[in-house]
């Protein structure tokens, strides 16, 4: 971000006029594969081949560089090809330290990743503040983190676990998928490489598949990362960066409204009677909320978690009776998703099974609260009068 310019302000604009001689505001789709040399072989703007380097990718990195205060960025043709790339630089012998619960699909990887490089995996309790403190070891060389924590909410204090795991000679990275730079810029509080799956909150339409790494050092890790994308091939295409671009210009309002949304959802259903527990980092009641009001800045995210009275099966019927939210998987976009974590996690998923993930949208507020209501009035009317 420049110094005279907001982010907020800069999201909006990005590529304004990057078509100077037709004085276009949206900046164009470039699709060629392949750029020409002049008559001297140069290269004119040092692009030779798009699996290296395409206009329309380096300017949706350009814009999440800045948005995150990081030095470069890369994006990749899905969230999972971006953490592939970054945990692709663990070595042999090496450890790994990851929250229990987690996103499944990044941990499946990262087990994966693990076994083939012959290095060993380690995870801590996210809910226990000294669990990341008590996990690390002498050859731990890469701490992972998210928070708000997929599905549980839980809070990460990102500064404290950015000091810990540079004292054990770690990295830090961290999965911000739901916490965006509107709200949390971890690279200032001490993380070494951001990632996000921009398919969820920066795009937010539910309509591009990408990934992003962003890096606080052009160190020889971040050198491993980008041979590993230009060779491996994992590059998002022109069109899908371009359709990031316009997703990003709202990504600010988008991430307001749903966190109004969250927000009004979690204080209405607090003290439901067909309602175990909200799990959301902006109720006060929440374990994590100072930390969390201290890391983000600017709104608690749209998603939350319900646990409802009952267990697998009362959390079925009230999954099965919402009308407004979507059932389906992902988040971050402008529609409200609920999804049952339990049901569709492998079978050694250890996701509470009464709990209900939400994405709040962007929709009206009313209508999501009331779609909840009559879900668990269903459930109310469904159990016999004490
Ligand atoms: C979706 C998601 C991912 C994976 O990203 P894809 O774009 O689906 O590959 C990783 N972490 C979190 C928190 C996510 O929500």
């Amino acid at each position: 971000m420049g110094n005279d310019i907001s982010a907020e302000t800069l999201a909006v604009q990005i590529g304004h006029f990057t078509d100077a001689q037709n004085g276009a505001i949206v900046p164009p789709v470039a699709p060629s594969t392949t750029f020409a040399r002049d008559a001297e072989g140069k290269l004119p703007a040092g692009l030779r081949y798009s699996r290296y380097g395409n206009p329309t990718v380096i300017l949706a990195e350009q814009t999440l560089a800045k948005l995150e205060g990081g030095k470069e960025a890369r994006l990749f043709a899905s969230g999972l090809a971006a953490c592939a790339a970054i945990l692709g630089t663990i070595r042999a012998g090496q450890h790994i330290l990851a929250p229990r619960i987690m996103y499944h699909g990044a941990q499946d990887l990262m087990r994966r990743i693990a076994a083939a490089h012959g290095a060993e995996l380690g995870f801590f309790d996210a809910a226990d503040p000294n669990g990341l403190r008590a996990g690390l070891r002498a050859n731990t060389a890469m701490v992972w983190i998210e928070s708000p924590i997929n599905p549980t909410w839980d809070v990460i204090d990102i500064a404290a676990a950015a000091e810990a795991a540079h004292a054990a000679g770690a990295i830090l990275v961290i999965d911000s998928s739901v916490a965006p730079p509107v709200t949390t810029r971890p690279l200032a509080l001490g993380a070494d490489i951001v990632f996000h799956s921009a398919s969820k909150y920066l795009n937010g339409h539910s309509d591009v598949m990408a990934g992003v790494l962003v890096t606080n050092a052009l160190d020889a890790r971040w050198q491993d990362v980008i041979e590993t994308r230009n060779l491996t091939g994992g590059v998002l295409g022109a069109f899908e960066a371009w359709l990031l671009i316009r997703g990003l210009r709202t990504l600010f309002l988008r991430f307001a409204r749903s966190s109004a949304n969250a927000l009004a959802i979690a204080r209405h259903f607090e003290r439901h009677p067909m309602v175990e527990a909200v799990l959301y980092p902006g109720l006060e009641s929440h374990p994590g909320h100072a930390v969390a009001k201290r890391q983000m800045t600017n709104g608690f995210g749209g998603m939350l978690s319900i646990k409802v009275r009952g267990g697998f099966d009362e959390a079925q019927l009230v999954w099965r009776s919402l009308r407004v939210f979507l059932s389906a998987a992902s988040l971050g976009g402008v529609e409200s998703l609920a999804e049952h974590r339990a049901a569709v996690e492998s079978p050694n998923s250890v996701v509470p099974r009464n709990l209900l993930r939400l994405s709040a949208g962007i929709e009206s507020a009313d209508d999501l609260i009331a779609d909840l209501a009559q879900a668990l009035d269903r459930l109310g009317a469904s159990r016999p009068k004490a």
